[in-house]
């Protein structure tokens, strides 16, 4: 999205110890979760983080298709992450860009580790996950609702991931970055499967001091065990609904 203020301007908000839009360093963007947003698929999930929007959908375990691409080792899991067309300010092209086949493989590397594939051989496990509507942190919402939609899918996975981008701009840290930081800061997004402490990603997309990054890590755990907390807590009242529909309430 289209910077809104100038870099100047930008950089006179975070030296006067505030955000530009108002949050604490460490405070997420509301976050809303919905499980089940359709009974075509087996698992799906919406996240949202702020303006950012993904519905993630699960397909599987099921047979591999092409099945020349099968393993016999274990399950492919096949991750796609697109962009709607209507999903930014300009017409995204409904061509996959290099960006998504990109963060495609970035967010299958994120999930894979918290997934018993070996006990699938030969199957395929499909991970679809479109953004709505984009306003930074599309891949770490992409991360949170995919593994959702896996749970809500049955798949046997070690632990949920979850994911949060944290900033490092003029010597401060900040959390979850909205679109004007993430233009303008270093931008480390981070997943990890929470109880095992597992970081399964870690990007920088800057130059940013070495001497930081135990910080930064530090205050990208605490922001991810909130977001685990929101994660566990829909899956509960999930599963909590489907178990009354089940026993009409009893
Ligand atoms: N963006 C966009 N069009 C694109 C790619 C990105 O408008 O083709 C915007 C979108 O708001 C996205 C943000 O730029 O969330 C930052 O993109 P980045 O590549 O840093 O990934 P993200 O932060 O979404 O994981």
């Amino acid at each position: 999205m289209g910077l809104k203020i100038s870099e100047e301007e930008f950089r006179r908000i975070m030296e006067s110890g505030k955000r530009v839009d108002g949050r604490a360093w460490d405070e997420l963007r509301p976050i809303k979760i919905r499980i089940g947003v359709t009974e075509r698929a087996e698992g799906s999930a919406l996240f949202e983080m702020g303006k950012t929007r993904v519905l993630c959908v699960v397909r599987g375990p099921m047979e591999c298709i092409p099945s020349h691409i099968a393993d016999p080792e274990r399950a492919i899991l096949d991750v796609a992450y697109r962009m709607a067309t209507f999903s930014t300010e300009e017409r995204k092209s409904p061509t996959p860009s290099r960006r998504e086949i990109e963060l495609s493989k970035i967010i299958r590397e994120a999930l894979e580790p918290a997934l018993f594939l070996e006990e699938y051989p030969r199957m395929m496990i499909k991970v679809y996950c479109l953004v709505l509507q984009a306003d930074a942190g599309t891949r770490t919402a992409s991360i949170n609702a995919a593994s959702l939609a896996l749970a809500h899918a049955g798949i046997p996975m070690r632990d949920l991931v979850t994911s949060v981008a944290v900033g490092y701009c003029y010597g401060k840290i900040v959390v979850d970055l909205c679109s004007v930081e993430d233009e303008l800061c270093a931008d480390v997004p981070i997943a990890m499967m929470p109880s095992y402490r597992k970081i399964t990603l870690l990007q920088a997309d800057h130059r940013l001091p070495i001497d930081r990054l135990p910080e930064i890590l530090e205050i990208g755990t605490k922001a991810i065990d909130k977001i685990y907390q929101l994660q566990k807590r829909a899956l509960r009242e999930m599963y909590a609904t489907t178990t009354r529909e089940i026993t009409g309430g009893e």
